[in-house]
C-alpha cells in the first residue's frame, strides 16, 4: 500500500553547463558576441601553463560596427585607462602603441570580424589575476572578464 516515489533528480546532475575552469595544457575558448557579452568572464589557469586561447566572434554585425578582440592584460592593469586610450588606436585595431599602455599587454588576437575566429597562446609566468577586455571603442565596460593563475 506504500506509495512509490520515483527518483528523477540523478541525470538533472550530468549537465555539465558553462565550463570555466581550464585544466593543464589548456585551452580556452571564448566568444562574444553583437550584444558586446564575452560568453564566458572568469578562466582558471595553471601558472606556467602555455595557454591557447581559441576566440571567435559569433555576431553578424560588420565589423566597423561591432568588432571584436581579446586583450590580455597584467595583473593590477587599469582596465578603464586602458580602453580609454585603445579608442586612439584605430589604425592598429584599437592596441594601443604607446609604452605606458603596450607595456600592460601580455598577448591579444586581431580584430575579428562576423563569423572569424583567431587563434593565440601565451603563458602567465606568475600567480594573479590577469583582466582580458575586448578594446573596441566602447565594449570593455562590458566585455571584460578575469584568467586567474595559480
Ligand atoms: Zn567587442
Amino acid at each position: 500500500m506504500k506509495t512509490k516515489f520515483a527518483i528523477l533528480l540523478i541525470s538533472a546532475l550530468s549537465f555539465s553547463g558553462l565550463a570555466s575552469v581550464a585544466q593543464a595544457g589548456t585551452t580556452l575558448e571564448l566568444s562574444g558576441n553583437d550584444t558586446m557579452q564575452f560568453d564566458v568572464k572568469a578562466f582558471e589557469v595553471p601558472v606556467g601553463a602555455e595557454i591557447t586561447l581559441v576566440f571567435t566572434n559569433k555576431g553578424s554585425l560588420p565589423k566597423a560596427a561591432m568588432g571584436h578582440n581579446v586583450v590580455v592584460l597584467k595583473p593590477g592593469s587599469n582596465v578603464m585607462s586602458f580602453g580609454g586610450a585603445s579608442v586612439a588606436a584605430a589604425a592598429n585595431e584599437y592596441i594601443p602603441q604607446d609604452d605606458a599602455n603596450a607595456g600592460l599587454i601580455i598577448a591579444h588576437t586581431k580584430l575579428l570580424g562576423p563569423g572569424e575566429t583567431d587563434t593565440i597562446t601565451f603563458k602567465l609566468d606568475a600567480a594573479g589575476e590577469y583582466p582580458f577586455i575586448c578594446s573596441f571603442p566602447g565594449h570593455y565596460a562590458l566585455m571584460k572578464g578575469v584568467i586567474t593563475a595559480k
